[in-house]
């Protein structure tokens, strides 16, 4: 009986995870920036990789504020997740 409303459903997750959204998964590999580091980064979007970049600058390289051209930096290094 909800054979029907299955499949849509089904068919409507599949849709909204193609499209996911706004914005496509980010990725940051922190040894572009800190050679050495093996860190991956990874978010929903460039903020969310930004705001855990930020983390793990604090705990994992002691930094306890980015400045400015390490900011940019950072954005410089995210890419797209594939
Ligand atoms: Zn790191």
């Amino acid at each position: 009986m909800d054979r029907g409303d299955g499949a849509d459903m089904l068919s409507r997750v599949r849709g909204h995870r193609r499209k996911g959204g706004l914005a496509m998964a980010k990725m940051l590999r922190c040894g572009d920036l800190m050679p050495g580091c093996n860190a991956v980064i990874e978010g929903k979007d460039e903020a969310e990789v930004m705001a855990k970049g930020a983390e793990h600058a604090k705990t994992a390289h002691k930094m306890t504020t980015i400045p400015p051209d390490m900011a940019a930096k950072v954005k410089a290094a995210i890419k797209d997740k594939k």
